[in-house]
């Protein structure tokens, strides 16, 4: 969407056309995914519309399943192929910009592909809101000691941003919760964040990820290091400490990979699967071929040690659109091009509401003044003025009244209903 957004501003009229193709026609702000999750900003306003923002671009919404770079053509299916059942269509370019981004990283753990929650997509981190809340209804319901502990007990794999900052905007939003419900209480729920290496978000440095794991184990966050989930068949999460337990509830965070469409390409990948990429954006050896962001492996230029890769991460990605853009431009115009260079700012996580920590051009912070400048930052990271406001103007409601706790988990299904007064089956959930 940057690369887009750029390109539209900076081409001349009539002197290119930019066509995106976009398996959604908007463009997911990851970085306030947690706080969707948690409520404290309604899942509309975490998207950008691509069609009002990229107003002088050609939107086709459909997913790139192969591209063949000599012969110039992206082979892409729209919700019109599948329709008319006429499998794919071809776009023909003249430059390619590939940035799709990753995938989760998953691993063949018995039961994963059944029983895992990933939290990557508004609908997922929405959809886990739903289940969270649904899961304290049930414990609330129940008879069966076995059912109530199952379902208070929400374990989280992978300390990365993701992880870490969804459980703990979730653990803060089922604890503020609970004082509505006259028999869950905070100490009933269980809640376990499992991370295979000794420390979590290393983004933020040892010091601030270390008064990260203090601060989740002073909630009562059972914080294991070292430890890998070895297997969740059964609903059972068995770790490899040996210590298992019966759950409803596994999130898969631990880490991502490379978008699978990158293999369905006829361009240079390196040992990790990214797209192997020069420091201007243009992929390494074609011509007429640019990439960015996670998909990419952009030598970092400002890393001390030579033969290092930028990481993939929101504040690489941005900056890079906006350099390749310019690139592109200069390309068409014969201009030089320039190379990406930026060096890491450091980063800033949120851990519930009012909690954070932070480690910004070398100043380290925690607490509330490390969760202002997350939403601070991010505020000014979000893109378009409107979504802005939008947010802004839902943190200030948020703070005169109270947090929403409903669960609109029948949103999505919403014909079980109607098919169940029209006699049909209602939907099986899992
Ligand atoms: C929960 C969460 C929190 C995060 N928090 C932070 C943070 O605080 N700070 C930070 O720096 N980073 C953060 N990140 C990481 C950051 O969001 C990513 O690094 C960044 O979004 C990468 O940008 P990208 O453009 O490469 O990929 P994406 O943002 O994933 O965009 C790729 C786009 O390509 C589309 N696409 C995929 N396949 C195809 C196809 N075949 N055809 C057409 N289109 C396709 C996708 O639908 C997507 O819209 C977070 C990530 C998550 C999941």
């Amino acid at each position: 969407m940057y690369t887009a957004l750029h390109l539209q501003r900076k081409l001349r009229s009539g002197e290119a056309e930019v066509i995106v193709v976009t398996p959604d026609p908007y463009m997911t702000y990851q970085p306030f995914l947690p706080e969707a999750a948690a409520g404290s900003i309604s899942p509309r306003h975490v998207v950008v519309p691509l069609r009002r923002v990229l107003d002088k671009c050609k939107i086709v919404i459909g997913e790139a399943k192969s591209i063949d770079h000599a012969k110039r053509t992206a082979t892409v299916t729209t919700l019109a192929t599948e329709e008319e059942g006429t499998g794919a269509v071809e776009i023909t370019y003249d430059e390619l910009v590939l940035a799709p981004g990753s995938v989760s990283r998953t691993l063949p753990v018995p039961g994963l592909a059944d029983y895992g929650i990933g939290f990557k997509t508004v609908e997922e981190a929405i959809g886990l809101r739903n289940h969270v809340i649904e899961q304290m209804d049930i414990a609330s319901a129940t008879r069966d000691p076995a059912v109530r502990d199952a379902a208070l007990t929400f374990v989280f794999v992978g300390g990365g941003y993701a992880g870490v900052e969804a459980l703990g905007e979730l653990e803060d939003m089922a604890r503020y919760a609970a004082r509505y419900y006259h028999n869950v209480k905070p100490e009933d729920m269980k809640w376990i964040l499992v991370e295979a290496t000794g420390r979590i978000l290393p983004e933020v440095g040892e010091e601030m990820g270390k008064y990260a794991i203090r601060e989740l184990r002073r909630r009562n966050i059972d914080v294991r290091l070292d430890t890998r989930l070895d297997s969740c068949a059964d609903r059972v999460a068995v770790l490899s400490d040996g210590s298992r337990f019966p759950t409803r509830t596994v999130v898969w965070t631990a880490g991502v990979k490379p978008h699978p469409v990158l293999a369905a390409s006829d361009l240079p990948l390196n040992g990790r699967g990214r797209l192997a990429a020069t420091a201007r954006l243009t992929v390494e050896g074609a011509e007429h071929a640019w990439t960015a962001g996670d998909a990419a492996a952009v030598p970092d230029l400002s890393a001390a040690q030579k033969g290092q890769e930028c990481a993939p991460n929101a504040q690489h990605a941005v900056r890079q659109a906006k350099v390749l853009a310019e690139n592109v431009v200069a390309s068409l115009r014969g201009e030089p091009l320039k190379n990406y260079e930026h060096k890491y700012a450091g980063s800033v996580a949120s851990l519930g509401l009012h909690k954070g920590v932070a480690h910004v051009y070398g100043r380290k912070l925690k607490g509330y003044p490390a969760w202002l400048m997350h939403r601070t930052y991010h505020l000014s990271r979000v893109p378009t003025f409107n979504r802005k406001a939008r947010v802004l103007a839902e943190w200030t409601l948020a703070g005169l009244f109270k947090r929403e706790i409903v669960s609109l988990g029948s949103l999505e299904h919403p014909r079980a209903e109607f098919e169940l007064a029209a006699g049909g089956e209602p939907p099986k959930t899992k």
